[in-house]
This record gives C-alpha cells, sequence and structure tokens, in this order.
C-alpha cells in the first residue's frame, strides 16, 4: 500500500469510526446472526491476488459488523462493559502504527518508562501504598497466573526444582472468579487443592470459615500457598473483608493476592478505599483498566510487593536477549509471562491525561448513580458512555 492510499483509507476509517461511536445505539446491542451464517460468507482459501481496500472495507460493513455484538452500546448490560474511549482508540491507533515491541527498556526505552510512570500515577490514583511496584498485563487472568506462580517459586523453587511436593492449597471466595480456578490447573497445584470458603449474605468470604480452613489444613500436613481475596466479585459484586484477610495470611505466612480485577477502578474515588483497608499486608493487586477505567481492552494493571520475587520467576535470559542496560534498566520481559509485549502504556497514559483524574472520578460516580438508579429502574436509556 503506497502512502497516499494509506492516507485516503486512514481518514475514510477514522471518519466512519466516529460515526460508528455516534450511532452506535442504533445498533441490535446483540448480533442476529445464527452459528454458521458469517463463516459461510468467507471464501474457504485466501485470495492469491491482492484485493483493494475498497472491497475489503465494504465486506468488514457487510459482513462482519452484522456478526458483532456492540459492547460500546448504551443498552448493553450482558458482563462489565470493556471500557472504551476516544483517547484510547486514538493511542492504540499510534501503537499500532509505532509496531514496537516493549519487551526489554532497549527495544523501545518510552514504553518502559512511560509503563513505570503511568503505573505510579495508577497507584496513587487508587491510593495504593508506595511499596506496590505495577506493571501492565494483558488480562487478571494472566495477572492472577502471574502471582500463583511467583507464590509457588517462594514456596518451593519450583522453577529449578518442580514439584518436591504438592502438599500446596490455596483459598478463595466460593464466589471468585474463574480465572483463579484456571490458574490453580494451569500452576499444577491441583482443582482438588482450591479450597472454595463459604460466603455471608452479602456473598462475601466469611473470613473466620478461611482460617478454619487454613488450620484445618495445616494439621492434615498441607502447606497454605495462596490467598484470593476478591473486591468486586463477577457474580454480585462482592467485597470480601481485606482487613480481616490480610491478617490472616500474614499470621500463616500465606501469599494474599487482591483481585480487584473490574471493581478496584472505584478506588479512584477516595470514598470508596475502604475496600483496601489492610492492603498493606497484600503481597499483590490487580485492577484492570480495560474494564472501568476507559482504556481498550487489553491493559490489566499488576501490583506487586516484591518486585524481586517476580521478576525471580520469570527472568530467563539466552543470549540473544543480553544487553548492556540490564542491571539499570526494568526489562518487562521479566515480569510476567510473556516476551513480546504491546505497548499498552500509551492508551492509560493518554486516557488519564485527556480525561484528568477528576473527570475520571466524576464518570465512575456517575456510573455507581447509575447502577443505583437501575435498581429502580430496570433500564436506563439515553447515556453513551463514550461521551
Ligand atoms: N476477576 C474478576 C473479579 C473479573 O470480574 C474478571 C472478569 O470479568 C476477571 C478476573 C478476569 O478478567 P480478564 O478478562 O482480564 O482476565
Amino acid at each position: 500500500m503506497k502512502a497516499g492510499e494509506f492516507k485516503k483509507y486512514g481518514h475514510e476509517f477514522l471518519e466512519w469510526m466516529a460515526e460508528y461511536l455516534e450511532k452506535v445505539e442504533d445498533y441490535p446491542v446483540k448480533s442476529q446472526v445464527s452459528p454458521g451464517d458469517i463463516i459461510k460468507q468467507l471464501p474457504k482459501i485466501p485470495p492469491e491476488a491482492s484485493e483493494s481496500m475498497e472491497k475489503i472495507f465494504i465486506d468488514f460493513k457487510e459482513i462482519i459488523l452484522p456478526g458483532m455484538t456492540h459492547w460500546q452500546h448504551p443498552n448493553f448490560y450482558a458482563y462489565f462493559q470493556g471500557n472504551n474511549s476516544k483517547p484510547s482508540i486514538l493511542a492504540e491507533m499510534l501503537t499500532a502504527t509505532l509496531g514496537a515491541q516493549c519487551m526489554m527498556w532497549v527495544t523501545s526505552p518510552a514504553a518502559t518508562e512511560l509503563e513505570e510512570r503511568t503505573m505510579e500515577w495508577l497507584r496513587s490514583m487508587m491510593g495504593l501504598p508506595n511499596e506496590f511496584t505495577g506493571v501492565i498485563q494483558d488480562t487478571a487472568s494472566t495477572a492472577t497466573f502471574t502471582a500463583l506462580l511467583s507464590a509457588r517459586e517462594k514456596a518451593g523453587q519450583v522453577n529449578e526444582n518442580g514439584f518436591l511436593h504438592n502438599r500446596y492449597r490455596a483459598y478463595c471466595s466460593e464466589q471468585a472468579h474463574s480465572s483463579v480456578d484456571k490458574a490453580i490447573r494451569m500452576a499444577g497445584v491441583g482443582s482438588k487443592n482450591l479450597v472454595k470458603i463459604t460466603t455471608d449474605e452479602k456473598f462475601a468470604m466469611k473470613s473466620a470459615e478461611l482460617e478454619l480452613a487454613i488450620r484445618n489444613d495445616l494439621e492434615a500436613g498441607y502447606e497454605p500457598l495462596f490467598i484470593v481475596a476478591a473486591l468486586g466479585t463477577t457474580g454480585s459484586t462482592a467485597v470480601d473483608s481485606l482487613p480481616e484477610i490480610a491478617s490472616i495470611a500474614e499470621k500463616y505466612n500465606i501469599w494474599l493476592h487482591v483481585d480487584a480485577a473490574y471493581a478496584g477502578s472505584a478506588l479512584i474515588c477516595p470514598e470508596y478505599r475502604w475496600m483496601i483497608e489492610g492492603i498493606e499486608k497484600a503481597d499483590s493487586f490487580v485492577v484492570n483498566p480495560h474494564k472501568w477505567l476507559f482504556t481498550n481492552f487489553d491493559c490489566s494493571a499488576y501490583f506487586v510487593k516484591d518486585p524481586e520475587m517476580l521478576v525471580n520467576t520469570f527472568t530467563i535470559t539466552p543470549e540473544y536477549l543480553k544487553t548492556n542496560s540490564a542491571d539499570s534498566v526494568k526489562n518487562y520481559k521479566d515480569w510476567g509471562l510473556q516476551l513480546g509485549r504491546r505497548f499498552r502504556a500509551l492508551k492509560l497514559w493518554f486516557v488519564i491525561r485527556n480525561f484528568g483524574v477528576k473527570v475520571l472520578q466524576e464518570k465512575i460516580r456517575h456510573h455507581i448513580n447509575l447502577g443505583q438508579l437501575s435498581l429502580l429502574t430496570p433500564c436506563v436509556s439515553g447515556f453513551t458512555p463514550m461521551d
């Protein structure tokens, strides 16, 4: 594609994008297609010769769009809306244009340093203690898995030795997100060693039951490894009692991971910080700006108290990844599962700057008010989350 054509279609697409966002309410929220409707319109073999962008764009509008569910529709109530915003979309366009791999400082110094600073901003916006260091992961599922692998490494140096025993136990409430179950399976702890603690009338974990389960496990010769406290469960937005759970984790020296994937965004409003009382005793914390902070999927902020432990768990540096600056900079490839990393900090930076903290707080408060209103009136319309 020549530069002129790139510009022409770039402008055309942007026009379309702006109009789509303005008129998203005109679409049915949920795609109306039946299984197989889309695939039967797609050729079985890829084109041998180049196809015009015009034709591809027509097919996007006529074949693909009818098969889309419109997550940015104001009447989308199916899951937590995958929040989005215009500054975030614009930043994503720049990210795609730069096409950079942001795995090490040297592969894009600005990406690493912006990620560091943006995570510091987010930490202070949410009132997290300065002892926490942040890194952007793709999803909360990855962040929780990352936390569990760090806990496993701390307890048994499993990276080097493999499992010398598997008497590990992990704990979460019966309302915790399925990503915890998945992490437990993937880390080799085993589903049968994930103890689901019962919940109270507000669907929050019964902390006394947690302590009882830990004691019983210790007596039976198990090794309690990992607790997940949920701030905002997926099914019912329940908030587990962090002060109580954190004290238990501290008493028995168990890794405490806090899953605030979606509700954590409310912490930017000081009146919701009661949720993180006791957070200084936690080991890790995750919040998804891609859920409720106007940042396109994917952008999950993972905070850890002991970054060295995290880095110990994930560092592998073959010859081709050795750099001279390794001792003086952060190489985020060592802060999680992936080697190649997208430049996710850019969109979060655009969002925080272009909205400003005050407006973000107002939006969160507005959403909570709408939520309370919707308890009285089942359908609130006329509100466009993209505005
Ligand atoms: N934790 C909670 C409480 C959630 O609500 C969700 C998703 O809805 C997740 C974790 C998983 O998030 P992700 O899609 O970023 O893995």
